[in-house]
């Protein structure tokens, strides 16, 4: 039998093409690496000096530099792998990892989808048909209908007036903190829904919308889970993101603070519950808004997320390795029993953007110098001379650290901060050293809505 086929049939591929590029396809390439597999990395023009090309086994330009002619275009993609000779797509997150058409035309490709099923994909990634799913597996769900918005007005008002004010619209297909708009009051109502549907049609290409109650003080957490194709699925502990900036994540943390083990239980194992319900396959995050001692769910993710080496660091698990190895048809390695999180993990996306406007800013990195030592860690992608592309989302770098406790490992990340420099484009390290400084987030009492009061207050003063 010819060595590739060999090596096939130990896994279901040996080959993985990277469908994305930045931080995320150097932290694939590295797990592949580190599984005996080889790579396949991709790039649109802009990107064509990007570091990890380099370190992979193939590396082939697929299109311009505006996403939608690259990173977006399906049929280049599989054109790329099946001329690289991969057997499995990693899409990693953002561009197509959330599309249950490239899931689809992955597999009909007779290439491993590295994620979900199409059908799970869809059921999941539209927030309203994933309520209901979560409604059917017991879990609380934010008050407000499991249906689309109907068209009439009069039936949309008395919706609203259901729920009570405020409310908040949502694309069913949204993502990325867009596609939500906050209704304080009844005579603003229909014209926010004219202006989201609108959004959602065409950021998302569905003008489906759904109502729900707009929460005054939440905090968001999320659950990680993991399942094989065996029928197991684990949870690996929870995480706070609660630090947005425009319904957008800046800090995440795991353990969530302040948050009983007996309070969180049960939450964890409803979500394995309905992963095991829906045939759910590889890694997602449950996201929930808690309020008032109560967990609300909001949204799945089916896919890898920014903020899964939080997770990592305090579960011990790699959850990228452990993503390919169930898409490999292995069974988890791990059962419920042996999941343990220690310590405390802070993660801060670093971001090529104006520390004041968060204008994004473009250019040639002139000087880098990042920060080591006992329970730090940098995934990044960039190096002094990387050029930052305007075309992409900002986001350069990430700087985790692990400790024994929360307080400690805020102390160690404000030393990380203090040792990362970077020159040649503005960078919101300035701004995140400051959020470290901060009593209020110290104590670990911070609902999603303090970072903005606390950048108003800023801008105040
Ligand atoms: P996306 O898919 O764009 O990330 P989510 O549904 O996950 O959207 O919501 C993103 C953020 O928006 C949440 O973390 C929270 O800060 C805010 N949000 C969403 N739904 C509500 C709600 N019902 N009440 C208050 N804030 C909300």
């Amino acid at each position: 039998m010819p060595e590739r086929l060999e090596q096939s049939a130990a896994g279901r591929f040996d080959t993985v093409l990277i469908a994305n590029r930045g931080e995320i396809a150097a932290r694939i390439q590295r797990a592949c690496r580190e599984l005996g597999l080889k790579t396949v990395a991709i790039c649109s023009e802009a990107d064509r000096h990007a570091p990890y090309g380099k370190t992979a086994d193939s590396f082939l330009c697929i299109g311009p530099s505006t996403a939608a002619k690259s990173y977006l275009n399906q049929d280049a993609i599989l054109l790329a792998a099946r001329l690289a000779g991969a057997g499995a797509v990693h899409p990693g997150y953002g561009f197509l990892s959330e599309n249950a058409a490239f899931s689809d035309a992955v597999e009909k490709a007779g290439l491993t989808f590295i994620g979900p099923t199409a059908s799970s994909i869809a059921t999941m990634g539209d927030k309203i048909s994933a309520k209901r799913a979560m409604i059917a597996a017991g879990v609380p769900c934010v008050p407000g209908p499991d249906t689309a918005l109907p068209d009439d007005p009069a039936t949309i008002e008395h919706i609203a007036l259901e729920i009570g004010y405020p409310v908040i619209i949502k694309a069913a297909g949204g993502g990325g903190g867009r596609g939500m708009r906050v209704v304080p009051k009844a005579d603003v109502l229909h014209e926010a829904i004219a202006l989201t549907r609108e959004e959602a049609r065409k950021a998302f290409g569905s003008p489906s919308l759904y109502m729900e109650k707009f929460l005054q003080h939440p905090r968001h957490i999320e659950i990680q889970v993991i399942c094989d194709d065996h029928g197991n699925a684990v949870w690996l502990g929870h995480r706070d993101c609660s630090m947005q900036r425009r319904h957008q994540k800046v800090v995440e943390e795991a353990p969530a603070p302040g948050i009983a083990p007996d309070i969180i239980q049960p939450v964890g194992l409803a979500c394995v519950q309905a992963c095991l319900q829906i045939g759910y396959r590889g890694v997602g995050t449950f996201e929930f808004l808690y309020e008032d001692g109560a967990f609300y769910f909001i949204e799945m993710n089916t896919r890898l997320q920014v903020e899964h080496p939080v997770t990592e660091l305090t579960s011990g698990v790699d959850i990228v390795q452990a993503q390919i190895r169930a898409a490999q048809g292995h069974g988890l390695e791990l059962n419920q029993g042996d999941v343990t999180c220690e310590g405390h993990s802070f993660e801060c996306r670093i971001n090529a953007e104006d520390p004041e406007t968060f204008l994004p800013s473009a250019g040639v990195v002139t000087h880098l110098a990042l920060p080591a030592g006992p329970g730090i860690r940098v995934d990044t992608h960039i190096h002094a001379g990387y050029k930052v592309s305007p075309y992409y989302d900002s986001l350069i770098a990430k700087l985790i650290v692990h400790a024994p406790t929360r307080a400690e490992a805020m102390t160690r990340m404000r030393e990380a901060l203090a040792d990362t420099e970077v020159e040649g484009i503005s960078t919101n390290i300035p701004f995140l050293r400051a959020l470290f400084e901060d009593d209020a987030f110290s104590r670990g009492e911070t609902d999603i809505h303090y970072l903005e009061q606390w950048l108003k207050l800023r801008r105040a003063a």
